[in-house]
């Protein structure tokens, strides 16, 4: 079992990998090919051109997308993976917050048994 020491030592380690929240990004990339109907050579020959979109949803089925310059896709997705980093870790420190919550109970609990 874990100490309350080391719960705290484990919290405010994440908390400090969260310092740089700048660049997060949240959504997810998409790949799709666009066609032209008429007068382009590399969609005649059923090519067509590849296109990245963030797409982006919120409550309600709401959905947003961002059309992606190819030079962006990088820096997008690295954005995305430290929102999900984030995420992670912020649910990490509220259960060690919890944890912390339930062993001071635990303690008073004890102390209230004692006296
Ligand atoms: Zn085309």
């Amino acid at each position: 079992m874990m100490t309350r020491w080391q719960a705290i030592r484990k919290r405010d380690k994440l908390a400090a990998q969260l310092s740089s929240a700048s660049e997060v990004l949240r959504g997810s990339l998409l790949q799709r090919t666009i066609h032209h109907s008429s007068g382009c050579l590399k969609c005649a020959r059923g090519e067509g051109h590849p296109l990245w979109v963030l797409t982006v949803g919120y409550p309600g089925g709401k959905n947003r997308q961002v059309s992606l310059r190819p030079d962006q896709v990088p820096q997008v997705r690295k954005a995305i993976e430290q929102y999900h980093q984030f995420k992670r870790s912020l649910e990490a420190i509220s259960e060690l917050n919890q944890f912390l919550l339930r062993l001071d109970r635990e303690k008073s609990k004890e102390r209230e048994h004692q006296s």
